[in-house]
């Protein structure tokens, strides 16, 4: 994975890397779920969540940045909603002390459904209404201004009434982009924070928090899968590099805690866990000692790396077909839940393993095959000409790795109802035990949300007649 760090002489648990025993826990709710009926042909895809493995992943992070800080920093992991928005899956965090990094209307309310107190939350997001921001300052949630703008409405709201939010600025470091365009906010170009390599921009922050006591963070979010780790602590070195300008120049220190985003990439290609968070936390560490000597507090923002590999989709195969000669199965996962998979896939591409009618992992010779999705047009494939044993008619193909980003993502296309996600953990006897996380949508939910309560509306809207 090429951070060329040593592994040796560290406390910190890189826990499970081997990935086997994740494994074997997806393969038992898999046979779990058609045992206890939660999958089978009235219920053809389910998404399925470990909770063990959701509660180490959070278990790694803490344990990771705790042993590259000064005993005593403030840390706060703040979960970013975005990758997987599920309240259950907030609590579950929150239990395992991760607060939550928002975007939006809606993340807010769902963290605040999971019980997340405003000390533990976090509002980023470049488009901030008037009234998203006052009731963030009402609440005592911090909040990253992303651009000027921003900042003369919270001037304003400041004026207003007192905060307790603790308020900072989002900057882009511009040190460049990973390999996916999309995900990489650190561009020149980025819509995001204020761009601080362009011109008078630098000197802009520096006044900014000169002339405003409250400002006090300071914040910066590098981009996501497809960015190398050296250059996220590259882009982290940057934002610490222009804190320790800022409290210099105004003589005290001011900011007094770091942001630094999310971003840590994911291992789509086995169920090994790398890059990990304690290779990360010393990378960091190495790149930018400073900022784990005391003088900053630390939030984090990831997302990604906490859930993408605790998540499973796993659909029915319908029919089992031939084309051209290239066998297809024609399953119930398709551009609906994995949707960046099917519009893009050699960016996005997942592991897919074949279970039988019982939910046992299939085995025989493999073949070359494509698995498909149910939507309506040609691209809808989860994989194309991918070596599996065999999927027949009856069969399971199942997503790997989509704990985040993917099947908490739905898109409507086709009008295909969000499957149900389950959680899943050890009974205590050897078995499995489910718990709902999110129930299937129903073909009666589909319609009210296609404006079903409004059918006439459009025949009866007629222009007034002119005389
Ligand atoms: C998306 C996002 C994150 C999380 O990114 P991951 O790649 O999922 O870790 C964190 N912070 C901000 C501001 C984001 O937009």
């Amino acid at each position: 994975m090429g951070t060329g760090d040593d592994m040796t002489g560290d406390i910190v648990s890189d826990g499970n890397n081997s990935g086997t025993d994740r494994a074997a826990r997806r393969d038992e709710a898999v046979r779990a779920a058609v045992e206890q009926g939660l999958l089978g042909p009235g219920s053809p895809i389910v998404g399925l969540l470990d909770v063990t493995g959701i509660r180490e992943s959070a278990a790694e992070l803490r344990a990771a940045f705790d042993a590259v800080t000064a005993p005593g920093t403030p840390v706060l992991h703040a979960f970013a909603v975005k990758a997987t928005p599920l309240v259950p899956v907030l609590r579950l965090l929150r239990e395992e002390g991760i607060g939550a990094e928002v975007a939006s209307p809606g993340e807010l309310a769902l963290a605040r459904v999971a019980g997340l107190p405003p000390a533990l939350t976090v509002l980023d997001s470049p488009a901030k209404t008037p009234a998203e921001l006052r009731e963030a300052l009402a609440l005592g949630i911090a909040v990253n201004a992303d651009n000027p703008q921003e900042l003369d409405r919270i001037d304003a709201l400041m004026r207003s009434a007192a905060s307790r939010s603790p308020l900072g600025i989002r900057v882009n470091p511009q040190v460049g982009g990973g390999s996916i365009e999309a995900l990489s906010t650190a561009t020149a170009t980025s819509k995001f924070g204020v761009a601080l390599r362009d011109e008078g921009a630098r000197e802009w922050v520096v006044r900014a928090y000169a002339d405003r006591p409250w400002l006090t963070r300071l914040h910066a979010h590098t981009g996501s899968q497809g960015i190398p780790l050296v250059l996220m602590a590259q882009g982290i070195r940057e934002t610490y590099a222009l804190a320790e300008e800022i409290n210099r120049r105004i003589g005290r220190p001011q900011i007094d805690t770091i942001d630094i985003g999310g971003g840590l990439p994911v291992n789509f290609a086995s169920d090994v866990t790398t890059p990990t968070y304690a290779e990360y936390a010393r990378v960091l560490r190495e790149t930018v000692p400073g900022l784990f000597d005391g003088r900053y507090g630390l939030v984090t923002e990831f997302g990604r790396s906490l859930l993408a590999k605790h998540g499973t989709v796993v659909a029915r195969v319908e029919y089992a077909k031939s084309a051209g000669g290239r066998p297809v199965a024609v399953t119930h996962a398709g551009v609906q839940v994995a949707t960046r998979t099917v519009y893009v896939p050699e960016a996005w591409p997942l592991r897919i393993t074949a279970y039988d009618g019982k939910g046992r992992p299939k085995t025989g010779p493999e073949v070359v095959q494509d698995v498909a999705g149910p939507a309506c047009f040609a691209g809808d494939l989860l994989a194309e000409g991918r070596a599996l044993p065999l999927l027949e008619q009856g069969d399971y193909a199942a997503a790997l790795d989509t704990g985040a980003y993917y099947f908490a993502h739905h898109y409507a296309y086709n009008s295909l109802a969000r499957p149900g996600v389950y959680g899943f953990a050890p009974d205590g006897t050897g078995g499995v035990t489910f718990a709902t996380v999110r129930e299937p949508q129903t073909v009666a939910e589909i319609v009210a949300e296609s404006g079903g309560a409004h059918a006439d509306a459009l025949t009866t809207l007629r222009a007034p007649e002119r005389p």
